[in-house]
């Protein structure tokens, strides 16, 4: 029971997530109304019950088919930090910089010790992030190569590099692997891995603290300094301005910089024009959703690594099903490994299907009109409304355009069902929209930048 629960978050979650605070629980029992799971510490069992209680819950009566009452408990005879009410908040603050690692092999100093007292793993660089366990395709290759070529030379290639792409394709994946690389040939490197959240968290700490100077140091005499979704930062003035140091500082010494993003930077609202520019200056290197292909390269190798004999025929309809997630991809195959060692029954498409059913109900998700106008408006800055009007001026027309494509390319409506979700304009007018944007997409790297991000924006 626990395991296919497991297999449905890890899907949900993201990897750090689920293996900092999700994966640790341990099952204890089961009873008609209530599910009982314990966690090694109090401060855990905080931290849970605040962000991951709902989508347990949630996860447990959609596989159960009805409502069951989650309870944690703490067992652990060792917990050496009995958390009393008056600190956890602040505790809960402090530790946002659970998912962080630093990585500092001359001296196992201060930024462990705070986390010591917690006897949950610390969240490594994971080793499974490697380029070893990285599958090259069409989608990736040019980030891959990016990041290769960093982790051979870091600081001297290209400096920043900036990795881009949507939710699960890679990124942090990438990321690590260089980190991983260059802790391997050189163990005295200092590498930071960290999310640009935990980044920000650590900055309002230091501040509130009269601790800056030692975030300062903390940042900026490091080899490498590895940000994950730097997009967080944005709309941040104070972030902004301490990372625009950070970076200064790093870049000026040859140190090297890899930030991911799940935008180009340009498209990042709210970014400062400083940094912006600043994170164009070495490699962008983008990340797309993988081919089918490549899918199924993915699926066998991680079939492969935990020793799943996986049917072609299943390998194929999974790769179908799952659009462009590599994290859901995997999930399906944890999923279907757990079911296989649990029951032992042989996997035909049709097990599959329904030891999979509420993941691919999931993803069989119907993308409507209302879901790409509301993404075109919103990027655009406009109102649903206006793209429905009569109002011809030169933006409007040319978001109304995109939108109009985009209902083409991802829905099943047809030309004049398409014209009377704009405002009942005739289908000759949506056949002028879709050429004229092909034919801009074809010709304008911006532009297809541009309606590539919105098309991210609505199929996740
Ligand atoms: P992102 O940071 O872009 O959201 P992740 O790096 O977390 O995505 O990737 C999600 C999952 O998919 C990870 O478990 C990662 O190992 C896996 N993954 C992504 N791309 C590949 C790839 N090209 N080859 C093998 N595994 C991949
Ligand atoms: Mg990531």
């Amino acid at each position: 029971f626990w395991i296919n629960v497991l297999g449905v978050l890890s899907t949900k979650l993201t990897e750090q997530n689920f293996y900092t605070w999700v994966e640790p629980m341990r099952f204890q029992q089961k009873s008609e109304d209530d599910v009982t799971l314990s966690v090694p510490s109090r401060f855990m069992k905080d931290i849970v019950e605040k962000r991951y209680l709902e989508v347990i819950e949630e996860t447990v009566t959609r596989l159960e088919g009805k409502k069951l009452a989650i309870r944690i408990v703490v067992d652990s005879g060792e917990d050496l930090s009995p958390v009393s009410d008056n600190d956890a908040p602040e505790k809960l603050q402090t530790d946002q910089g659970e998912d962080e690692l630093v990585l500092e092999a001359e001296s196992s100093a201060q930024p462990h010790q705070r986390h010591a007292a917690h006897t949950m793993s610390h969240h490594v660089l994971s080793p499974r992030y490697t380029f070893e366990s990285f599958v090259v395709g069409n989608s990736n290759e040019f980030a891959h190569a990016g990041a290769l070529a960093v982790a051979n030379k870091p600081g001297t290639t290209y400096n920043p590099l900036f990795v881009y792409g949507g939710v699960g394709l890679g990124k942090t994946h990438l990321m690590q692997a260089i980190g991983n690389t260059i802790f391997q040939k050189k163990p005295d490197a200092r590498i930071v891995y960290v999310q640009s959240e935990v980044f920000t968290n650590e900055m309002i700490n230091a501040l509130k603290n009269g601790k800056i100077e030692e975030f300062r140091r903390r940042y900026r005499y490091v080899d490498v300094l590895l940000i994950d979704d730097i997009q967080f930062i944005a709309g941040k003035d104070r972030t902004q301005e301490e990372f625009f140091h950070t970076f200064n500082a790093l870049h000026g010494e040859k140190k090297q910089i890899v930030l991911s993003s799940d935008k180009f930077p340009r498209e990042i609202p709210d970014l400062e024009e400083r940094l912006r520019s600043r994170f164009e200056w070495g490699l962008i290197g983008d990340i797309k959703p993988p081919d089918l292909e490549t899918k199924l390269a993915i699926l066998r190798k991680k079939a492969e690594s935990i020793e799943l004999d996986l049917p072609q025929d299943v390998a194929l309809f999974i790769a179908k099903a799952i659009k462009n997630n590599i994290r859901e991809l995997e999930g399906c195959l944890n999923r279907i490994n757990a079911f296989n060692q649990l029951t032992g029954v042989d996997l035909s498409i049709d097990v599959i299907k329904s030891v999979l059913k509420d993941i691919l109900m999931d993803t069989e998700r119907v993308i409507s009109s209302d879901d790409i106008q509301r993404h075109v408006a919103q990027y655009h800055n406009l109102r649903v409304n206006d793209l429905k009007s009569k109002n011809r001026s030169a933006e409007l027309s040319y978001a109304r355009h995109i939108a109009m494509y985009l209902c083409r390319k991802l829905t099943n409506m047809s030309l004049p069902q398409i014209g009377r979700e704009f405002g009942g304009r005739d289908h000759s007018t949506v056949v002028h929209a879709i050429k004229s944007v092909e034919a801009r997409y074809n010709s304008d790297d911006k532009f297809k930048i541009e309606l590539e991000s919105i098309e991210n924006q609505v199929m996740n």
